[in-house]
């Protein structure tokens, strides 16, 4: 299969490239990188898939409307991953511009191209904020998310609705996905996990925001890359009759899907940190804060959707996990 990867130097994406790659898919990885953090770490991880004849790189905005058309034009993609994004939910406060361009202009250049090209089957990533201040636990699909409190779950959730417009309007396939706070090697440098261990083993302070009580539904990027490429190879008109059964309305008959993916096992913030302390050997020094705007108190996938769907679920542990990026940032780093 020819598959465009969009976001493929980044860090979900390259884990996801990697298991494309060895099952002999042919990806075509597009990505802006963009300085949101330190590009050499795209830089870094894009090395390491460049070097198989299955892939090849696009630098590209996918909110460039003259580019993106033309892409689609010219390689004829059998199935889109959308991963390219703006992330992140306390930065999307500062620079909201960049969540509209990114987010809502560069989805719609990917529903455009996917519709005028007879693309197979749409993946996008969504997000475990959609579900906003829910205190219905766990999160399920069934559940109403109409109430996001950042903008970067907006535009997640507008992507949603964008997603169905198309499923619905041209029969374009569309699954969307919604991550629950992703852990790993190669991991973000804005998120906890980094910039935790990062501090603990340079003996300085670590933020812990409101006062370590956050509750989060941590998943580990392997898991969450076997979901995308298991979504990815069932498609939402394989089942017309799982579509109709599952029908919540009239127009739901669109071939369009949405799972959490998720380790349907939330954790404290602050065994979170215990877990770091176990595998650096390390004290932290915690510095206990208030929540922050746009921070939700507390995430827990319900999977059962994405597992009856798919046979798959997420299972790697946090010790596990944790440990395994612990390992990979000393090697990195060299500290
Ligand atoms: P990431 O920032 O590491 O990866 C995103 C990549 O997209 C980056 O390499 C970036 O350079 C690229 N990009 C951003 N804007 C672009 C644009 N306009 N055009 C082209 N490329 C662009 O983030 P990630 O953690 O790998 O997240 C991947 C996807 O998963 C994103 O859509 C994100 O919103 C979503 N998500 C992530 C998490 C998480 O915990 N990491 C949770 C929920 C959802």
């Amino acid at each position: 299969m020819k598959i465009l990867l969009t976001g493929a130097a980044g860090f979900i994406g390259s884990h996801v490239a990697r298991i494309l790659l060895d099952r002999g898919d042919q990806v075509v990885g597009l990505d802006n990188l963009n300085a949101y953090y330190d590009p050499q770490l795209k830089h870094d991880r894009l090395a390491r898939l460049t070097g198989d004849t299955g892939f090849s790189f696009v630098k590209m905005d996918v909110a460039d409307r003259d580019g993106m058309p033309a892409l689609f034009q010219r390689e004829r993609f059998d199935r889109v991953i959308h991963l390219a994004a703006q992330a992140g939910v306390r930065h999307s406060l500062v620079d909201p511009h960049a969540y509209i361009d990114s987010n809502v202009v560069g989805f719609t250049n990917i529903l455009e191209g996917c519709r005028h090209t007879g693309v197979q089957h749409l993946v996008y990533a969504s997000s475990s904020s959609v579900y906003g201040g829910n205190t219905q636990m766990p999160f399920s699909e069934h559940h109403g998310v109409d109430h996001p409190v950042s903008l970067y779950a907006a535009t997640k959730k507008a992507n949603e609705l964008m997603a169905h417009t198309y499923s619905h309007l041209f029969a374009l396939p569309t699954t969307g996905l919604r991550f629950f706070t992703v852990y790993g090697p190669w991991g973000r440098p804005d998120m906890a996990l980094f910039l935790f261990t990062k501090a603990i083993l340079a003996g300085e302070p670590i933020q812990v925001f409101n006062h370590g009580k956050m509750v989060r539904d941590f998943t580990f990027v392997d898991d969450i890359a076997k979901g995308v490429v298991h979504t990815l190879d069932r498609p939402p008109e394989a089942d017309a009759a799982f579509d109709k059964a599952h029908a919540d309305t009239a127009s739901s008959w669109a071939p369009y899907r949405v799972f959490n993916i998720g380790n349907h096992d939330p954790v404290q913030l602050l065994d979170f940190i215990a877990a770091i302390e176990r595998h650096t050997g390390k004290k932290a020094i915690k510095e206990l804060r208030d929540i922050q705007p746009g921070d939700v108190p507390a995430t827990f996938a319900d999977v059962s959707e994405l597992e009856r769907w798919t046979g798959f679920y997420p299972g790697t542990s946090i010790d596990e996990g944790v440990g395994r990026f612990v390992a990979w940032y000393r090697d990195y780093f060299k500290v």
